[in-house]
């Protein structure tokens, strides 16, 4: 079975779904994430995303029409 793990564009951090979105700890780094699930790389598909800190200094640059 292929897990798809969203992760961040720009910090490269990946989503942990089992943590709830509201915990910041949700975007951890990779080797973390590897040490909280027991998966095979060969399992792991990435999807393209913005972490919630990525997001909001995209949000904030945009207002500054940067
Ligand atoms: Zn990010």
């Amino acid at each position: 079975m292929v897990r798809v793990i969203p992760m961040c564009g720009l910090c490269r951090r990946v989503r942990d779904e089992r943590v709830p979105a509201r915990d910041a700890t949700r975007w951890v780094d990779f080797p973390s994430y590897l040490t909280r699930h027991v998966v095979s790389l060969s399992q792991i598909q990435f999807s393209s995303d913005y972490c919630s800190e990525c997001r909001l200094s995209y949000d904030i640059l945009k207002s500054y029409g940067i």
